[in-house]
């Protein structure tokens, strides 16, 4: 399997460097604008898009050969992702363009990047870190974009293509529950809490507050000063979540590496759903919705990818209110979890239940005869709504 790694370089380009990546940009989006308005909206494939335009953009913006050919791609692949959502691309902004082999090419002796534009090809350094030098080392990219960011500075996004491990097939499961008082626990018995953080997040969320009244309400220099503020505390609180995030799920990638198994996680598009389900107070509503679960997938995914790893979703309905053991609906208070079925009445932690059910979800998904399992037991007197919550 194929997985590529985009890295965020940024550039320590000179006054007159960022004014060829201003022109460039400037030209390229020119170039994908009248591609767009004067090629049949229909056109997605950048090979047919090119077929028709090529000439008459070369001739018309002042970009290379490749450029063009970019162009034509970045307006196809547009107006793809526009048509999935049912829109039309309206128009492109002069804040980027994309690069190819010919027009991009990283230097490792000196750590560069050179750059072809519409003035001149420059060579540019580049502010890499460790990690990115551990991931660029002995490694020739071949495509890359170059990107004006908020702050007002120039970047490169550079993609690194590798193969990846085959995923394994494999009836271990590891279920993973995210919550709201534990960030996450799986059916292995590890845990993550959510103590530490929640207090770091409270922290933050008070300053918050006290700044964003200042910053609305005290004199001029005040309320710049205030704002400052809460720009950089922005960004360290989501460092510091990021961070959390690639423990968490590192240490649960590795986990299934050992005892070879594939992770099961709830499809989180039903966590604030489920979670916002009831009216609660302003504090619930904040972390339920702040956390960054998605984040959390999506590390948990990259990670299994990279690993051979296989990472299923599974639909959330019932698995907190089901029994792991003889999968009846139970009553879930707070912490815990007590199964209503007389013959099997477990009781116990209701995350832990969670979790297992989560594993057992995934087991169903994941396996061809699984979904046999499951529906055996399911015969057994589970109501109509489970059977489908599972199909
Ligand atoms: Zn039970």
């Amino acid at each position: 399997m194929k997985q590529v790694l985009t890295l965020v370089v940024k550039f320590q380009a000179s006054t007159e460097q960022q004014q060829l990546f201003s022109q460039m940009a400037d030209a390229f989006a020119s170039a994908c604008n009248w591609i767009n308005q004067n090629v049949n909206p229909n056109l997605t494939n950048k090979n047919s898009i090119q077929a028709v335009c090529y000439k008459d953009v070369k001739d018309q913006f002042g970009l290379t050969a490749n450029h063009v050919v970019r162009a034509c791609a970045r307006v196809g692949a547009n107006r793809l992702t526009a048509l999935q959502k049912g829109k039309k691309v309206k128009s492109f902004k002069p804040t980027s363009f994309d690069c190819d082999a010919r027009t991009f090419r990283f230097i490792e002796e000196n750590w560069t990047v050179s750059i072809s534009t519409t003035g001149k090809r420059l060579i540019s350094p580049i502010r890499a870190s460790n990690y990115h030098r551990g991931k660029l080392a002995g490694q020739n990219p071949t495509s890359a974009q170059v990107c004006l960011h908020k702050d007002g500075c120039w970047y490169v996004h550079i993609q690194l293509k590798s193969e990846t491990p085959n995923t394994q097939k494999t009836t271990n499961a590891i279920g993973v529950d995210f919550g709201r008082r534990d960030i996450a626990v799986t059916s292995t018995g590890k845990s993550w809490s959510g103590r530490g953080i929640q207090q770091t997040r409270d922290k933050y969320s008070r300053v918050r507050a006290s700044l964003q009244k200042k910053a609305s309400q005290g004199t001029r220099s005040t309320r710049r000063r205030a704002r400052q503020i809460l720009k950089r505390l922005g960004g360290r609180e989501r460092r510091y979540q990021t961070w959390i995030n690639h423990n968490i799920s590192k240490a649960i990638v590795l986990e299934a590496k050992e005892t070879q198994s594939f992770v099961s996680i709830e499809d989180l598009i039903g966590i604030r759903e489920r979670t916002n389900s009831k009216p609660r107070n302003k504090t619930e509503r904040r972390r339920s919705n702040s956390w960054a679960f998605y984040q959390l997938r999506t590390f948990l995914e990259y990670k299994g990818i990279c690993e051979g790893i296989e990472v299923v979703a599974v639909n959330p309905a019932y698995t907190s209110q089901s029994c792991h053991c003889c999968l009846h609906i139970g009553v879930r208070t707070e912490k815990k979890f007590k199964c209503s079925n007389q013959v099997c009445g477990w009781v116990g932690d209701a995350d832990v239940n969670g979790s297992k059910m989560i594993a057992l979800v995934g087991l169903s998904v994941s396996q061809p005869r699984g979904s046999e399992l499951l529906s055996c037991a399911v015969t057994q007197g589970l109501p109509k709504a489970h059977t489908i919550a599972l199909a």
